[in-house]
């Protein structure tokens, strides 16, 4: 019976999503129609960057929504594609289990890696796998509908989707689910997504991914993960180094408040 993990590839994409985001964002500021500003963007690509870090950062994420990813699972378990469709903005299209018929009791199922440390239960949860692909077999061999035999089926069967979205349903995807308390399956499959993301449009998707990758979280228990442990650590030498260049030059970097600005208190 064949064993299985998860697997995405990007199947389809808006063409130009960075200076699509950039031309809603100045659409918001400008005289010029959309049409004209998505077409000066070529010629000017740094203040394209510029303009996207910014609505990006200030949290105007409305203007990541003129951009569509689809993408192609394979090989998610049931268990996992549970958790998948919680998120709303996302749309589905699954592998159907009362039109397909497994083949004898070929189901594919994923296994948690985990199990490779213990060898008879491993092996235990392959027989089981076994068992019940031949119940499943026999009810369908007598007779029973695909829609009925399913029933028996584990949430380790595994399945296949088709998932769209809009960037910033993907930005809230991520951010959820590349963080170490989601569950590892849909975690892995999160960060294949971010991987290809950020390999098409490193700007648009520059800090996506779990809060720490911004600098903070909001788990409770944050200060023992060692990913947001990291983040903090680098906070703490970025601000030691600057403490130690103000004790140094008597000074802020820069000027300090030369700009006018009002000084930060709080
Ligand atoms: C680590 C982890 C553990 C989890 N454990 C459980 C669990 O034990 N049991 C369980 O049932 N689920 C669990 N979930 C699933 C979780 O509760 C959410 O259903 C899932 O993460 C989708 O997130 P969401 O609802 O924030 O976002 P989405 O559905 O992706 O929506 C994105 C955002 O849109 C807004 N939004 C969407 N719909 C509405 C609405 N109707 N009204 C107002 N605002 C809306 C919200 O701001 C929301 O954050 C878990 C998720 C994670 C990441």
């Amino acid at each position: 019976m064949p064993e299985t993990s998860v697997h995405v590839v990007l199947l389809e994409k808006s063409p130009h999503p960075t200076e699509m985001t950039a031309t809603a964002a100045r659409t918001c500021y400008s005289a010029n129609a959309p049409d004209a500003i998505m077409q000066r963007w070529h010629a000017k690509p740094d203040d394209m960057v510029q303009t996207v870090d910014r609505v990006r950062s200030a949290g105007h994420h409305s203007t990541l929504e003129h951009n569509i990813y689809v993408f192609g699972v394979t090989g998610i378990s049931r268990a996992a594609t549970h958790q998948l469709v919680r998120h709303r903005h996302l749309q589905f299209d699954q592998q159907s289990q009362r039109y397909l018929a497994f083949k004898g009791s070929d189901f594919a199922y994923v296994k948690p890696r985990r199990l490779s440390s213990l060898p008879e239960l491993s092996a235990r949860f392959d027989e089981l796998m076994a068992q019940i692909g031949e119940t499943y077999r026999a009810l369908l061999n007598a007779g029973i509908a695909g829609e009925d035999a399913r029933f028996v089926l584990p949430n380790a069967a595994a399945s296949q989707m088709v998932v769209s979205g809009n960037a910033r349903a993907w930005y809230e995807f991520l951010t959820l689910r590349t963080c170490n308390m989601a569950q590892w399956e849909i975690r892995e499959m999160a960060f294949q997504v971010l991987r290809i993301l950020k390999k098409q449009d490193p700007i648009l998707f520059k800090d996506a991914g779990a809060t720490c990758v911004r600098g903070y979280c909001n788990e409770p228990n944050g200060p023992e993960c060692p990913r947001y442990v990291a983040v903090v650590k680098a906070q703490m030498d970025g601000a030691r180094k600057a403490a130690e260049w103000i004790a140094a030059h008597g000074k802020e970097p820069g000027g300090g408040r030369s700009n006018g600005e009002t000084p930060i208190t709080q």
